[in-house]
Order: structure tokens, then C-alpha cells, then sequence
């Protein structure tokens, strides 16, 4: 008799959801941001125990090998180290993992972390 409750509670949920990932897909054209094949499923570039948030822009679509290769390290240790690693790519989850950011806080984060190259694509 409550099952009208769960409906609406339930079908917005999934719907939104069902978006959230097909953005998701869709900016990556359905492929692994780390290595270019078909993408199964999404990653977290910062890992959940790391402080990586379920957010758009933590998330990357990734092939099941690569979700499960890069594991908790952290990412871009790991990507460096496959034989598909390009920098071209690297530089796109950058993009991505900062869209919502202003060019401050770019520039802080990759003063901490990256390569003169990688900060003059910037
Ligand atoms: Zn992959």
C-alpha cells in the first residue's frame, strides 16, 4: 500500500543516477581515461580513503583492468608507470578532476604535484 512512496523515491534516484554516469561516459566517449579501451565501469582518480569524493569530477570512466590495477594508488603514479600511459591523456584527467576549479587553485595543486611540461599545458 506504500508502494506509490517508493516509486517516486526511488525512480528520480536512479534516473539521476543513470545521468550522472552517462556524463560521465559521454565526455570520455565511452573509453578508459587511462588507456583508451571500451570503459566498464567508473573510477574514483582519488581514491574514497584518500579523501576522493563520489563527485563528477573525481570520477573517470575506466576499463575493469585498469579500475582494478590502479587499486588505491595513488593515480598518477600509477598511470606513469603503464605501457598506455600518454601525457596527452594524463593532461585531460587533470582537466577533467579541475573543471569546476578556478586557475588559483589549479596552479597550487600542480605547483605541489607535476612536471614543468605538464604545468605549461595549463
Ligand atoms: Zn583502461
Amino acid at each position: 500500500m506504500h508502494s506509490w512512496i517508493d516509486e517516486t523515491s526511488l525512480i528520480p534516484k536512479r534516473e539521476t543516477r543513470a545521468r550522472f554516469r552517462l556524463k560521465i561516459f559521454n565526455a570520455f566517449e565511452g573509453k578508459c581515461a587511462y588507456c583508451d579501451d571500451d570503459a566498464q565501469s567508473l573510477d574514483h582518480v582519488i581514491p574514497r580513503h584518500r579523501g576522493g569524493q563520489t563527485v563528477i569530477e573525481n570520477l573517470v570512466p575506466a576499463c575493469l583492468r585498469c579500475n582494478g590495477s590502479k587499486g588505491s594508488t595513488e593515480w598518477t603514479l600509477w598511470y606513469r608507470e603503464q605501457e598506455f600511459y600518454t601525457q596527452q591523456r594524463e593532461i585531460i584527467i587533470w582537466e577533467w578532476v579541475y573543471q569546476f576549479r578556478d586557475e588559483l587553485y589549479i596552479q597550487q595543486q600542480l605547483d605541489h604535484c607535476c612536471s614543468d611540461q605538464l604545468l605549461r599545458n595549463f
